[in-house]
């Protein structure tokens, strides 16, 4: 349909405008945190570095460890595996125990060895899922990786080459990053096997970057090493197995200096691309060939018919147990350790006639605090050390001791003559830190950790935070309050990752673009009904419900006669545009979504009463957010007492308990149902562990529950069903591999709705007549207290956080409809927005925003919210 090509090229160009705008908008503030333009500005906010398009890595730069993947086990084994074991050991156990000697066929039919013209370059999502297709059909595939790893932490992997008997495939790792599962189940997959040449490296690179195991391989490397074969290179196999001369077929480098090409460039030249082709190309044959070879020894050098097949096995057991190698981050007792201690070891060997520089206190203090203050710069920066600073750079600043900033660019510049990058972009963007640094004006090394790291990350700080050194504060922490830090030291560390915490926070949790996109609804009478957001309005246009009649701002005219128009009912809130501000303060910067009727209530509304999300959601900063958070975890508890429904889950007392127990006639006597989940199975996994303190306040929070008396391991383990909904007991039994058939303790605490609201994406509940509802594409979440990662909002709302959880909700919704029918319940969303109009004051409410608003609305014929049509549109 014409009109459905135009709205879409419209809602692309609006999507364009909006990013850039956003652009703009990030650009500004970035520029409002630095005032002066000094010229420590970090080189990061102009240079694009590719993988700061990746959305997610599994291994970030922080000192914490690395997740590997966690598969779900579907035979129920019971014992959980340890945490960071090889996913795949048992299907690897069973490879190095039963190899299956038909397997290696590696050819079959007719083979052509020579590398034809053509090759398949992937990089969209559909190209790798079809790539995935074709392997999955295979029997085997070769295998190789490039990774880069000067301008990265960690390392990257760059280039996947597969090569299959009929076609070479390289797969552009940068572009399809966060999308590389798609490859798991084939690398994975015992019944293919993966042929690779030396492939220690790419199994762990491929673990690290994507969470790819490989299971079954046959390694070409592996193979020389059991043939003794004179050299293990894949150069010496590509010729003397396939007579491919490889400085003849690269012509004009050596093969082995392409190594260290960058892999990250695109579009490869057609030399890498050759190159690159080759490493994968002709493995298939080499392992064809080494099979017959191994297999011809077996014979020669046996009797027996049994081992003539020994040499084959050993070279696949040792490629399987390859496999079974995991990835691990390098850790250290503080940042830069064990690099200073080498260089220091290495420049005293070195230097045994003039050991007077080197043995100067200042010379090795001098290369302990510069290997720090690179390690950290390099995490934050994602680059390597050594391209931050250079071993003989780092050397050349201890022995020459340079006073001013041109001193040290020289002594840099002068220490790396061969390299043309250095001094670094990190270096030279942040020169007056060096400075400072070596002339000793930051202090001691364990403060000048922290103090970069604000510098650096902290709200006034100069680099861009990425998903590589986000977390990198959240445990800086812990790892400096190892031995070094006085009590002070240690406070004001935590207030600085407190506030930076919060940063993150901020970072993480805001809504990522702007909520309201104020596109217009229009009446077929020309009449204004409504601004939302872009889905809204493709969801009438892809229905042929509606007519674009603007395109910029965006706006459709409707094609039937919607029910009712908001100015009738004396509410024009839907017929304002909306700012994406804190309605609270004003703030721009950054907001959250907050619902003004708290979920644990929402829920359990009537369909149709539920449909006021837009006016009921405001956006609001952080510090207002926690402000109407508290209030409303205050009149959470006025509800409870004057509806005489707890918050807090109370085991029914029998009366000889009731006796027992010291007087617990307010709701203090109760607990919330995931405290008393979560410490009961504290104490049935770590009871006898744990000190004794702990242990004791834990036996507290679930003697609360049983009414002070004590308790029992069953008493435990009955703990672990409160308030739990159906589908979490059985969950929970699944995984503890029992049935807990316990009854219910008390009736109230039966199926509770755990979920908060329903999952934005698939949810069109809301009023036809909505601004920018929470289901619109932007994955902006609120602030929810348990997936919060910086500790101090965390800490303060955990407790409250939880609340929702229980019964409570469902009860007093239920208690309202009872008693006053739905009056009731929108009696109770007025004395809500009242509490938080009380609590914060806010200045910036859209206009037509009412406390006493109506919320009545009903589904016109063809309202995207009209339940009957909820089923159609699936
Ligand atoms: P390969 O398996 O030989 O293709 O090497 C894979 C990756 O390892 C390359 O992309 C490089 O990042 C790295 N690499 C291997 N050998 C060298 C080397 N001699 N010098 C630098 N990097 C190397
Ligand atoms: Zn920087
Ligand atoms: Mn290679």
């Amino acid at each position: 349909m014409v009109v459905n090509e135009k709205v879409k090229l419209a809602i692309t160009v609006a999507s364009l405008v909006a990013a850039t705008i956003l652009l703009a908008a990030e650009y500004r503030r970035r520029r409002r945190r630095k005032p002066t333009s000094s010229p420590s500005s970090c080189y990061l906010h102009s240079d694009m570095k590719p993988q700061f398009g990746f959305k997610r890595v599994l291994a970030d730069n922080s000192y914490s460890g690395f997740k590997h993947l966690k598969k779900k086990k579907l035979e129920d084994g019971g014992g959980e595996k340890p945490s960071n074991s090889h996913p795949y050991e048992s299907e690897i156990t069973v490879l190095l125990e039963s190899p299956r000697l038909d397997e290696f066929e590696f050819l079959r039919g007719e083979y052509s060895l020579e590398m034809s013209g053509s090759y398949v370059w992937v990089e969209t999502e559909s190209e790798l899922k079809k790539l995935a297709e074709t392997l999955a059909k295979e029997k085997v595939f070769a295998v190789d990786t490039e990774q880069h790893s000067l301008r990265s932490f960690l390392g990257f992997t760059a280039l996947i080459q597969i090569s299959t008997q009929e076609e070479d495939f390289l797969v552009d790792t940068i572009a399809l990053h966060d999308v590389m599962s798609i490859l798991r189940p084939v690398f994975s997959n015992p019944d293919i096997c993966k042929v690779f040449h030396g492939a220690d490296n790419d199994v762990i690179w491929l673990q690290r970057d994507f969470h790819i195991y490989v299971v079954n391989m046959f390694d070409t490397a592996k193979a020389c090493e059991v043939l003794a074969k004179p050299q293990r290179s894949l150069a010496y196999l590509l010729e003397s197995v396939c007579g491919v001369s490889t400085n003849k077929l690269l012509q004009l480098r050596s093969y082995s200096s392409m190594k260290r090409e960058d892999w990250r460039q695109r579009p490869l030249s057609e030399e890498m691309v050759r190159y690159a082709r080759t490493d994968a190309h002709y493995l298939l044959y080499i392992a064809d060939s080494m099979t017959a070879e191994l297999k011809q020894l077996g014979i020669e050098d046996s009797s027996s018919t049994d081992d003539k097949f020994s040499f084959l096995l050993e070279a696949s057991r040792r490629s399987n147990m390859i496999c079974l190698q995991l990835y691990t981050k390098e850790t250290e007792d503080f940042p830069g350790n064990a690099a200073a201690s080498s260089l220091i070891y290495r420049h005293l060997n070195g230097h045994e006639d003039n050991s007077s520089i080197s043995l100067d206190p200042k010379f090795q203090e001098l290369v302990r605090e510069l290997c720090a203050w690179r390690d950290l710069m390099a995490r934050i920066h994602d680059e390597s050390t050594r391209y931050v600073l250079s071993d003989q750079a780092v050397i050349a600043l201890a022995s020459n001791q340079p006073t001013t900033p041109e001193q040290i660019h020289d002594s840099i510049a002068q220490a790396d003559l061969s390299s043309d990058s250095s001094p670094s972009a990190v270096i030279c963007s942040h020169l007056d830190d060096v400075h400072q640094l070596t002339q000793h004006k930051l202090g001691k090394l364990d403060v000048i950790l922290p103090l970069v790291l604000d510098k650096c990350l902290g709200t006034e700080g100069t680099c861009p935070i990425s998903v590589f050194n986000y977390s990198l504060l959240i445990n800086f922490n812990t790892k400096l309050t190892t031995n070094r830090s006085t009590p002070k030291r240690r406070n004001n560390l935590k207030r600085f990752t407190r506030k930076t915490s919060r940063d993150l926070f901020v970072k993480k949790f805001s809504c990522k673009a702007p909520v309201y996109h104020n596109c217009r609804i229009y009446a077929n009478d020309g009449r204004l009904l409504c601004y939302c957001d872009r889905r809204k309005l493709e969801w009438y246009m892809s229905r042929g419900l509606a007519k674009l009649v603007e395109e910029d701002p965006l706006a459709i005219m409707l094609l039937f006669e919607p029910k009712g128009r908001p100015e009738d009912e004396g509410n024009d809130f839907y017929i304002q545009s909306k700012k994406n501000i804190c309605v609270g303060c004003g703030e721009g910067d950054h907001y959250l979504r907050y619902r003004i009727i708290p979920s644990c209530y929402r829920v359990h509304f009537p369909e149709h009463l539920k449909s006021h999300r837009s006016h009921d959601i405001v956006l609001l900063c952080v510090d207002c957010h926690e402000v109407a958070h508290a209030a409303a975890e205050r009149y959470k508890k006025e509800v409870a007492k004057e509806f005489g429904i707890p918050l807090f889950v109370r085991r029914v007392l029998d009366s000889v308990e009731c006796e027992s127990s010291a007087g617990g006639d307010s709701e203090d006597a109760g607990v919330s149902p995931l405290h008393l989940r979560t410490a009961a199975m504290a104490l049935l996994r770590h009871g006898n562990r744990m000190p004794s303190s702990r242990r004791e306040e834990l036996l507290q929070t679930v003697k609360m529950y049983y009414g002070g008396r004590d308790i029992t391991e069953e008493d435990l383990e009955k703990a672990l069903l409160i308030g739990m909904s159906p589908h979490e007991r059985r969950k929970l039994e699944r995984k503890k591999g029992v049935t807990v058939s316990v009854k219910q303790e008390n009736s109230n605490n039966g199926s509770v709705e755990h979920s908060e609201e329903a999952p934005p994406g698939g949810d069109m509940n809301g009023e036809i007549i909505v601004v920018g509802d929470d289901s619109g594409g932007d994955a902006a979440p609120e602030l929810n207290d348990t997936q919060c990662n910086g500790n101090i909002l965390h800490q303060q709302n955990s407790k409250l956080s939880l609340l929702g959880h229980g019964p409570h909700g469902k009860q007093v919704v239920e208690y309202l409809l009872k008693e006053y029918g739905e009056d009731g319940v929108r009696d109770f969303c007025q004395r809500w927005r009242k509490v938080f109009v009380d609590a914060l004051h806010p200045r910036h409410l859209p206009g037509g925003w009412d406390v006493t608003h109506s919320g009545r609305r009903d589904f016109g014929e063809f309202s995207v919210y009209n339940p009957t049509k909820k089923v159609s549109t699936g």
